[in-house]
């Protein structure tokens, strides 16, 4: 089966409205033969609406850095799918590891985001991925079964199809480390074969896997050689126009 690849760049704490407007209107043109990868990029929520309005007309896609479970409520700082989709915002990258670390969310919280948004019609792109500490004592399959089971929980497998999971290991975020092709394509395959034993052939065969970890224009092309590998979430990388664009191009350029 061939999966569509989907590169996604993750902004971060970075770029203001101002900046946002800039860099999607250099991606544009980039990127604009690029028709057989979906793009997104995933700006701060402040810069969220300049984004979409930026990417007007293009192929390229805006995606929120986080979302929360509950439609409205007394939850100060968070942000309702509702709010999102009034923006046309199309993805939610949901359990990146920093998150995790710095904000304390679970696979559980996790699983709950994902939910409320399969319910609303956005993306989630699922964030997984094991410590060093945890790779170097021999845990890694432990850490990745246990997060994939909980963050996907009752998730139907018609809505599996729909949803994006990114594998990171988070020694490789931004440290300029990136996972070797094998090391990656080992725990990608890792995670489709979980797909096919919770679900069916089928899902396993069509989720898409997106591979994080300093992911730049000069490693691209070979993460994507792999065969369970089928595009990338970018963090530092993404910041640069140019390079994203390369980056993008390269993907999918075999
Ligand atoms: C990320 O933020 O998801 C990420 C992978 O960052 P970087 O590409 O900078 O390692």
């Amino acid at each position: 089966m061939t999966r569509k690849p989907i590169i996604a760049g993750n902004w971060k704490m970075n770029n203001t409205v101002a900046d946002t407007r800039d860099a999607v209107r250099k991606l544009v043109p980039l990127v604009n033969d690029s028709v057989d990868v979906d793009i997104v990029v995933c700006p701060p929520f402040t810069s969220l609406a300049a984004a979409v309005d930026a990417a007007e007309s293009s192929n390229i896609s805006v995606g929120a850095q986080n979302v929360h479970w509950e439609e409205k409520g007394a939850y100060t700082g968070e942000i309702s799918v509702k709010m999102l989709i009034e923006l046309n915002v199309a993805y939610a990258v949901v359990g990146h590891s920093e998150r995790r670390q710095y904000f304390g969310e679970t696979d559980v919280n996790v699983n709950r985001r994902l939910h409320a948004s399969l319910q609303a019609g956005l993306i989630p792109i699922v964030c997984v991925g094991e410590t060093l500490e945890q790779r170097r004592s021999g845990e890694m399959e432990a850490v990745i079964t246990g997060q994939i089971r909980v963050c996907l929980d009752k998730v139907s497998a018609d809505r599996m199809c729909g949803t994006v999971i990114a594998y990171e290991p988070v020694w490789a975020i931004g440290t300029g480390v990136t996972a070797t092709p094998e090391q990656a394509q080992e725990v990608h395959s890792l995670i489709r074969r979980l797909l096919r034993e919770s679900y069916d052939d089928t899902t396993a065969e069509t989720v898409r896997i997106q591979y994080g970890g300093s992911v730049k224009s000069s490693n691209i092309n070979d993460l994507m050689s792999q065969p369970d590998i089928d595009g990338a979430l970018v963090g530092g990388a993404s910041l640069v126009p140019d390079e994203f664009g390369d980056l993008i191009k390269k993907a999918v350029d075999n």
